[in-house]
């Protein structure tokens, strides 16, 4: 089962880095499609790989990725342990947020990555992660919360709001909020494992 998982994502990404029609494409050194667990019960969804990112081919190597890291241990897990990636799988010039019509285009790739996947929760990371699943939420209010959505290819689906770590690293009151709301994460997956959760929206 995991290692049919990690076979069908494997063969996804590389289907994406063949034939994902976004135009980010042209501009980036390769595609980032994602790197973890496939069996994850914790999907990540960040926004957009940077330059380190973007030279590696891996999501979340720089500064905040080193911060993700970091908070992941504080809930005694690790990289290897969840699925991470981004709504554009290339990099955007000059680190410029992701265009409406970038994110569409590599958005059917990251729906099958969640049908694949299948985690219990998905943490979105910033803002254009959350707008395309818990839509018309701000979110200086959404963060912290856990939102339940149906989606018609993905089915019931269990999320949870994040600041994105790269915005909250050298925001004093951004970081201790987004450490606070991190370390909520085990409770959440837990009453989620026990049926529902308490507070979902
Ligand atoms: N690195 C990524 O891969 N994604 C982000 O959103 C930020 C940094």
């Amino acid at each position: 089962m995991i290692m049919d998982k990690k076979k069908s994502l494997d063969e996804l990404n590389i289907r994406m880095a063949q034939a994902c029609a976004c135009s980010l494409k042209e501009g980036a050194t390769q595609a980032v499609p994602g790197e973890g667990n496939a069996d994850a019960e914790i999907l990540f969804i960040g926004e957009a790989p940077g330059k380190n990112e973007d030279l590696q081919g891996k999501p979340f190597i720089g500064a905040a990725g080193k911060f993700l890291s970091t908070m992941l241990a504080s809930i005694n897990l690790k990289r290897e342990d969840i699925y991470i990636t981004n709504v554009v799988k290339y990099r955007p010039p000059d680190n410029r947020d992701p265009l409406p019509e970038e994110i569409e285009a590599c958005m059917p790739w990251l729906h099958e990555q969640i049908k694949i996947i299948r985690p219990k929760i998905i943490v979105t990371l910033g803002r254009h992660a959350m707008e395309h699943f818990i839509p018309g939420q701000k979110i200086s209010e959404a963060h912290g919360q856990t939102f339940s959505r149906t989606f018609d290819d993905i089915g019931e689906q269990f999320f949870f709001s994040l600041y994105h770590p790269a915005a909250a690293l050298y925001n004093g009151g951004m970081r201790k909020t987004l450490l606070d709301d991190f370390k909520k994460i085990p409770a959440v997956i837990n009453d989620i494992k026990r049926g529902g959760t308490i507070g979902t929206k």
